[in-house]
């Protein structure tokens, strides 16, 4: 057998998540454009052998082709009719694929909600629908990062923002007074106002963060955060924070903490600082501040966008092919009518 057919075989016989994690990895070589969106769709989706978007089974026949020519599929195993883009962000919008295409486009170049639907023609509720639809489906990529090498991690805090719309959500009651606008009225400190968010940034730029708590850092959130995420194998580099000593140390982990300056430590011949993870903070902080706040239960999503956007500086029409093919690959996992549900504040104060 040649390597080829070897490849395909083994190929097949991924998961659907996997090959998700696969089209991920080798996305640098797939061109996606706006002209061979149907045929991306269907080699990454569906495939030669044809795998149900919904249950993963393999018994999927062809089922006609739609007025637009669209070809469409039956899947024996769980009775759905699908298209290629069925069950994915873009599955069950009236919206041409060139207009999804457009909008990553204004992500990118960090549009807010209202001038991406003006240059997409779209309503603000769309435009906010699909953002966090898109967010959600990367989100889930997120958590597959993982880092090696030396590795630097430090926390940040963001102040609580119950901002946004709560009428849908049944169980929500503002916690405490509304702060008026152009007041710093936060509490000063890390009280229960402040929301934690583990950072780390591997070698190479690509980083980790997740809101986790209320209040300070805790060896827990710290385990919660990375755990899985940062290799065994790395060097975590950190400030002098008694947290991720407990989390090195269960991890199996080497440690190199500066002291309480933050100063650089030589080991062995080599520098190690904390330099890489404050300039993640200061970039992820002129990101939220250029949206005027961000609600706290949309900061994890949030994040996420600024790791895409900033972790490499390839070429513009490359790094927007990657993100098409990463949204587009991805199963729905958010529905819109979900958005106004999800939790005010991130786990237990
Ligand atoms: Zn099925």
């Amino acid at each position: 057998m040649s390597a080829l057919t070897d490849f395909i075989t083994a190929y097949n016989e991924l998961s659907y998540s996997d090959r998700v994690v696969f089209y991920t990895t080798v996305s640098n070589d797939v061109n996606v454009s706006e002209d061979n969106l149907q045929p991306f769709l269907i080699e990454t989706r569906i495939t030669d052998k044809r795998v149900c978007v919904y249950c993963n089974g393999t018994h999927v026949v062809k089922n006609g082709t739609r007025k637009d020519g669209t070809q469409r599929y039956l899947c024996r195993d769980c009775g759905k009719s699908f298209i290629p883009s069925s069950h994915s962000v873009t599955s069950r919008t009236k919206k041409h694929l060139s207009v999804w295409a457009k909008y990553l486009k204004c992500m990118m170049e960090k549009k807010t909600l209202a001038e991406t639907a003006e240059e997409c023609r779209i309503a603000l509720s769309t435009s906010f629908a699909w953002r966090h639809k898109i967010l959600a489906s990367l989100g889930e990529l997120a958590d597959k990062v993982y880092l090696e090498g030396t590795v630097e991690a430090d926390e940040t805090y963001f102040n609580v923002s119950y901002k946004g719309n709560h009428s849908k959500s049944a169980d929500f009651s503002m916690p405490r007074p509304a702060h008026k606008r152009g007041n710093d009225s936060h509490t000063k400190g890390l009280s229960s106002e402040k929301v934690c968010v583990p950072c780390a940034i591997g070698e190479g730029g690509l980083a980790y963060a997740r809101p986790e708590k209320l209040g300070k850092v805790s060896s827990e959130c710290i385990e919660e955060a990375f755990d899985g995420i940062i290799s065994p194998g790395a060097i975590l580099c950190t400030d002098n924070e008694k947290a991720y000593r407990a989390f090195a140390g269960k991890a199996g982990i080497s440690l190199i903490q500066t002291d309480t300056d933050c100063r650089t430590v030589s080991e062995g011949g080599a520098v190690y600082g904390v330099q890489r993870i404050n300039a993640f903070h200061r970039s992820l902080k002129d990101f939220v501040r250029r949206f005027h706040g961000v609600s706290t239960k949309h900061l994890g999503n949030y994040i996420v966008w600024n790791d895409l956007i900033s972790c490499n500086h390839r070429e513009r029409d490359e790094l927007l092919a990657q993100l098409l093919g990463k949204v587009l690959c991805v199963r729905k996992t958010l529905y819109y009518r979900d958005i106004p549900r999800k939790a005010p504040v991130p786990g237990p104060a």
